[in-house]
């Protein structure tokens, strides 16, 4: 392998140029080819998809992006609507005292990330940090499900509103009435009724045309056997009477909803977290103007119209949920159920899991600061992974060349 000094020279000029997707060339297979004005490499010859014009509502990606360059597209949409928020500079501004921004890979992940940047850790407003912390925490619900014998009941909590409800009092109702249906002795006696250890919390949000949809899923870890009907109904009344008391409605057929095959849980802790299946701009249209599909739009669909279509009601429905919903926990383990299960008991925070040191990463390689603006520049961070997610340095430095980036002092390998 080509080893690359740690240096590069100020690009030239004309390497910033944005390409549109539409000023590319279409091949058969649906790739968009970009030909660097300086290098003439295909790009698409090396995996990378076409630069795409960057400002909000002028990106059309007519192809289905890869799902990174689709998350590093919706951060920077993230980034445009709440600048004061740690979602801005994250993995864009460099760690205080990083000389370098670092290019890694790790052969046992197969899979490359930055190094010498800050990340935010936000699992509600970055789309790039949110991917990381719920693949760490689908894991980890996944073993929790395996290591019980017992039954599973995921249920699901959930208000009456309307499209003027205010999503931060709708949101603190809703976690206020979760706390009071979970606390005082009558309680503790549901619980013992039936064997429940403990549960795992998880809080969500959608947009519908009756407003935002604030709702609480809740896995209960209960004993085999017991009678599904009546624990239901129980809970449905709980749930009535603690939603009544903060001062709202829960209508006993919407309010609650609850479910206990084994199939349907896994389905749910699949999907836990995922962001939906990144539409093309014409799909992601529809989907929009189709609000009041029964589920509404998730919050990264909400982003991605604003980013994509230029949907400004989207970006302000999305700045109230990342303003409402900045600091609260997305996860929640009841107190003793890690433990119970084998589980690490102390629980990595949100920033810790971004933060996470990857042991066998490989350098391939690094930029300076003038370098990586090129790649900021460009809306390149990415693409730059798509194509480091091969292991192959050759092929990172030729799509760094077709950014104009270059570097001083080549060892021909
Ligand atoms: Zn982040």
């Amino acid at each position: 392998m080509v080893l690359h000094p740690d240096s590069t020279t100020l690009p030239v000029a004309e390497s910033t140029v944005k390409f549109a997707v539409s000023d590319l060339p279409r091949s058969e297979a649906g790739l968009v080819r970009s030909v660097s004005p300086q290098t003439g490499v295909v790009a698409s010859s090396l995996g990378i998809n076409a630069r795409f014009a960057s400002g909000v509502g002028s990106r059309s990606p007519a192809v289905a992006l890869p799902a990174r360059i689709r998350r590093f597209m919706v951060q920077s949409g993230g980034r445009d609507l709440m600048p004061d928020e740690r979602v801005a500079v994250c993995l864009r501004r460099r760690i205080p005292g990083a000389a370098f921004v670092s290019v890694l890979y790790s052969p046992a992940q197969r899979a490359a990330h930055f190094g010498g940047l800050q990340v935010c850790g936000s699992v509600w407003m970055c789309a790039v940090c949110a991917a990381r912390i719920s693949e760490v925490r689908r894991l980890e619900l996944d073993q929790a499900i395996k290591a019980w014998g017992g039954q599973l009941v995921l249920a699901t909590f959930t208000l009456q509103h309307k499209a003027s409800d205010a999503l931060v009092s709708l949101l603190d109702d809703l976690q206020g009435a979760v706390r009071k249906m979970r606390s005082g002795r009558a309680w503790m006696a549901f619980q013992e009724r039936y064997g429940m250890v403990g549960s795992i919390r998880a809080l969500e949000n959608t947009d519908g045309v009756n407003g935002f949809h604030p709702h609480q899923h809740v896995l209960f870890f209960v004993a085999s056997g017991i009678d599904l009907e009546a624990f239901t109904r129980e809970l449905r009344d709980r749930w009535g009477s603690s939603v009544a008391k903060v001062g709202r409605y829960a209508s006993p057929r919407w309010g609650l909803d609850v479910q206990a095959a084994d199939a349907k849980i896994a389905d749910y802790v699949a999907k836990f977290g995922r962001e939906p299946k990144w539409t093309t701009a014409h799909e992601l249209a529809k989907a929009v103007s189709k609000r009041g599909r029964r589920d509404g739009l998730t919050m990264m669909e909400l982003l991605d119209a604003y980013v994509v279509l230029g949907d400004v009601a989207a970006g302000q429905r999305w700045q109230e949920y990342a303003i409402t919903f900045k600091g609260r926990k997305q996860l929640v383990w009841s107190k003793g159920l890690r433990a119970l299960l084998g589980l690490v008991v102390e629980e990595k925070s949100d920033q810790e899991i971004v933060e996470e040191i990857v042991e066998d990463a490989v350098i391939l390689a690094q930029l300076d600061m003038a370098a990586w603006r090129v790649v900021l520049a460009n809306d390149a961070r990415g693409e730059l992974l798509e194509v480091a997610s091969s292991g192959d340095a050759e092929k990172v430095w030729l799509f760094l060349g077709s950014l104009g980036i270059r570097f001083q002092g080549v060892e021909d390998g």
